[in-house]
């Protein structure tokens, strides 16, 4: 389900051809993606050119950042901290949970593979927002509390294995706090991300713990 939404979004998108984009999202992916310790997932970044300020990680590890993110993220501590808590949602299933409680439920495992694999339009549409990039198919839903919780833990932990300093996740959500005012629409990251002052101080929390695993590089 991954890979058909990967394959559909990047069919539609504009991907980015901008060097340094390029270059900084494969390297910061990779150091994630290697501190995860999941060598069974196809790993796969790229950088999609649009003006929202949001980003995905789907189950199997086809990641996209788009380019409206970066100015938010600037470098690449903050860019692995938005990497290490998506890739977190795609290796805790929490997509997978999404499905199973909805999408199952409502429409049943075999008609749901038949849909997706004829690439019924709706159907793709579901399983994306589903599965966390709903930004790209214009239906976005929020994760859970439990869901964004866990991201942020497991997030922190990978980005710290990685080699950035785990501060770097509660400047990036300062950051994106900060950008959703005096604006009429926040960024689309925040519709997907809710409760930001709850997460800022979890995460303050949080650090000790992941300076733990933190090898400076
Ligand atoms: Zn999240």
């Amino acid at each position: 389900m991954g890979l058909t939404s990967y394959r559909e979004i990047l069919k539609k998108a504009k991907i980015s051809s901008d060097p340094p984009a390029n270059e900084q999202v494969t390297r910061v992916g990779r150091r994630i993606a290697e501190a995860t310790g999941r060598t069974d997932y196809q790993w796969e970044f790229k950088v999609i050119e649009d003006k929202q300020a949001n980003a995905f990680a789907l189950p199997g590890g086809k990641v996209a950042v788009y380019t409206g993110i970066l100015p938010i993220t600037r470098d690449d501590a903050g860019l692995a901290a938005v990497l290490g808590h998506e890739v977190a949602h795609a290796i805790a299933r929490h997509g997978g949970e999404r499905i199973s409680q909805t999408l199952l439920v409502q429409t049943g495992l075999v008609a749901t593979q038949v849909a997706l694999s004829r690439n019924d339009p709706r159907m793709v549409q579901t399983v994306t927002s589903l599965l966390g990039a709903g930004a790209t198919v214009g239906l976005l839903l929020p994760w859970g509390r439990g869901q964004e919780s866990e991201a942020d833990h497991l997030g922190l932990i990978y980005m710290a294995k990685a080699g950035y300093h785990p501060s770097a996740a509660k400047e990036l959500w300062v950051r994106m706090a900060a950008e959703s005012k005096g604006r009429q629409a926040p960024p689309e990251f925040l519709s997907t991300h809710p409760s930001h002052e709850t997460r800022i101080r979890q995460i303050e929390g949080w650090i000790p713990e992941a300076l733990r695993h933190y090898r400076p590089r």
